[in-house]
């Protein structure tokens, strides 16, 4: 058996040792004579995974007794309407700062529920900053100011967390929630789709600060209201239960590797190897500010985009798949999630190096 290094941005790459696990547990889930596909979400066996996955993903990211975490379904994308629906509170408008593709499709969305108020938006330099806080217009009556922490397409990165005081934050982790340790107590709410850096794709999680629940607007479906899902332990209906196993293997690998300060420090030195090539050579090159560049999604050109299938054809043929950029972007982007070995980050930067001698 060969396995690429797969630098898919999402649905992505998971640890080797979790996937041994779940083929190992497949047909006979700890001698209850099923698979947990088979089990029904309400049975002892499954209430434990959930329970199990709950309890290490607070443990990991240190979530306060204060907030609900939420195993939903619907993704990111979903979030984007659940949001206004749940969390405007009586108010009549958010704020946005739009740093690009993901945050733009929030704020379309969001734009069906309330008013929305773009606070800051780094439209004007192509996406490829983080607008300071010092430039927000920020709306002090809004009811959330809405981040999204790591642009997946654009590869740019909050390396800081915004203090918007009194006013909720509330932030689309999806491709860097538990790449490095945050404080959970700055955000009002934290979202993330499971496909990115967590595990397989159907599984949203859904991290809030119990205060602001209870208030959704009466047409947001029952699934989706977050404060039904919290008294029902996210089982109004039957929750992806594979993924939230799936999942909970997957913290139980970050666990073991060292937590998520063990995380930051390999996904700095992963992402150091293929910044530092960028560079040194002219052949390809990084669009994005540096204090801005995303640890986890790293967009490069190359300096003759006529050399762009040839790049990857090679990639290809030497294990490394999934390099081609995002259509509204262009060139290549490598995503290089928790689960991505150092290694697979090397032998990219070796296979550029090469590519850059016979085409250079
Ligand atoms: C992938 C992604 C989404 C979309 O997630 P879905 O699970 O497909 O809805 C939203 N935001 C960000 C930042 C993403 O990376």
């Amino acid at each position: 058996m060969t396995r690429v290094f797969n630098f898919s941005a999402g649905p992505a790459t998971l640890p080797e040792a979790v996937l041994r696990q779940a083929a190992d547990e497949m047909l006979d889930w700890h001698g209850s004579g099923m698979s947990v596909m088979e089990m029904s979400h309400r049975g002892k066996e499954f209430i434990a995974i959930h329970a199990q996955a709950e309890s290490l993903l607070r443990e990991l990211m240190n979530i306060p007794t204060n907030y609900k975490v939420l195993f939903l379904q619907g993704g990111a994308i979903g979030q984007n309407a659940f949001i206004p629906m749940n969390l405007l509170r009586g108010k009549t408008s958010a704020d946005y700062i739009n740093t690009g593709e993901w945050s733009k499709k929030s704020i379309k969305e969001a734009k069906k529920y309330c008013s929305v108020n773009v606070a800051a938006s780094a439209e004007a330099d192509n996406f490829t900053s983080v607008p300071k806080q010092e430039t927000w217009k920020a709306d002090p009556n809004a009811a959330y100011v809405h981040i999204c922490s790591n642009e997946t397409i654009g590869g740019v990165e909050y390396h800081w967390t915004p203090d918007t005081g009194a006013v909720p934050l509330v932030a689309d982790m999806s491709s860097n929630i538990l790449s490095h340790p945050i404080d959970v107590s700055h955000y009002g709410m934290i979202y993330a789709g499971a496909q990115k850096n967590i595990g397989p794709a159907g599984l949203t999680i859904v991290i809030v600060r119990e205060d602001l629940i209870g208030n959704a607007l009466p047409i947001t479906p029952s699934v989706f209201d977050l404060k039904q899902q919290a008294d029902n332990d996210s089982m109004l209906n039957t929750p992806p239960t594979y993924a939230i196993y799936i999942a909970g293997l997957v913290f139980q690998w970050i666990k073991a590797q060292g937590g998520l300060t063990a995380m930051e420090t390999h996904n700095r030195a992963k992402a150091a190897v293929l910044y530092d090539y960028l560079d040194s050579t002219s052949f390809y090159s990084s669009p994005i500010a540096r204090e801005d560049r995303s640890l986890m999604n790293v967009p490069f050109k190359l300096r003759d985009e006529a050399l762009d299938e040839a790049f990857l054809k090679g990639a290809q043929a030497r294990g490394m798949i999934q390099l081609k950029g995002h259509r509204s972007v262009g060139g290549m982007r490598a995503s290089i999630y928790n689960a991505m070995p150092i290694e697979g980050v090397q032998a990219l930067v070796d296979y550029m190096k090469e590519f850059e001698k016979n085409h250079g």
